[in-house]
């Protein structure tokens, strides 16, 4: 994924007041948890990570740092926080792991990049994890409300890279990209076709959400003209 607009919705993100309803993946919530007691412990940061995930019995001292690539703050030299960070922080510049389905509705291949698939509201429950494991991480990139994204039913398209990775998402009506331009031009190219049996969606008519700097160059670009459509 690309850095520089990861980083910056993290910096973005940050200042934002988190809630701790995204359980559905724990990484997130991890991350959330640590910067609850970030933002309750007034303008100094902890010297020490104490949320729940382990007590402080007066152990060796875990110093809290934020990786300044994914934005995750972690205790450095607590294993289980290393690991909690790594797999993170590969997320984040390759995309979420993805494995593969035996049933996909694949809606388009390109034997160079990769293949896109739709997810329905009707698919099967492993499908649906997945693709709400995705949603929570573009929810929190892009500092959406928690659960937005599938608060409806919704057509879900992803991106999966040959090297098995969620690197692209787009969720018709609401369609949020964080991805770099050629992943995204593929997308909305699929889900123009998908979204309604018989009618290609003009590009003029697509709608983006609260798009990023980034987000707002690739809609301009997409939408061949000065402005877009914002969806409310
Ligand atoms: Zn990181």
């Amino acid at each position: 994924m690309d850095a520089a607009l990861v980083q910056r919705t993290y910096s973005r993100k940050r200042q934002r007041q988190q809630t701790a309803c995204q359980d559905s993946f724990g990484l997130a919530a991890h991350k959330m948890a640590c910067q609850d007691s970030f933002e309750a412990s007034a303008e100094a940061p902890p010297a020490s990570c104490t949320t729940g995930l382990h007590l402080d019995l007066g152990q060796a001292n875990f110093a809290s740092s934020t990786c300044s690539v994914c934005g995750m703050m972690y205790c450095q030299g607590q294993e289980s926080d290393e690991k909690l960070h790594a797999a993170f922080h590969s997320s984040h510049l390759q995309g979420i792991r993805f494995q593969g389905w035996q049933a996909e509705r694949v809606v388009q291949r390109n034997a160079l990049s990769g293949r896109v698939l739709l997810v329905l509201p009707r698919d099967p429950a492993a499908h649906q994890r997945k693709v709400r494991e995705v949603s929570v991480f573009l929810e929190d990139e892009l500092g959406l409300v928690p659960g937005w994204l599938l608060s409806v039913p919704v057509k879900v398209f992803l991106y999966v890279s040959l090297g098995r990775r969620v690197v692209g998402c787009a969720v018709t009506e609401a369609i949020a990209t964080a991805f770099p331009a050629g992943v995204a031009t593929r997308l909305m190219d699929a889900a123009r076709c998908h979204c309604i049996a018989g009618y290609v969606v003009p590009r003029a008519e697509l709608a983006f959400t609260n798009p990023t700097e980034a987000g707002c160059a690739f809609a301009r670009a997409y939408s061949q003209g000065d402005d877009f459509l914002v969806y409310k």
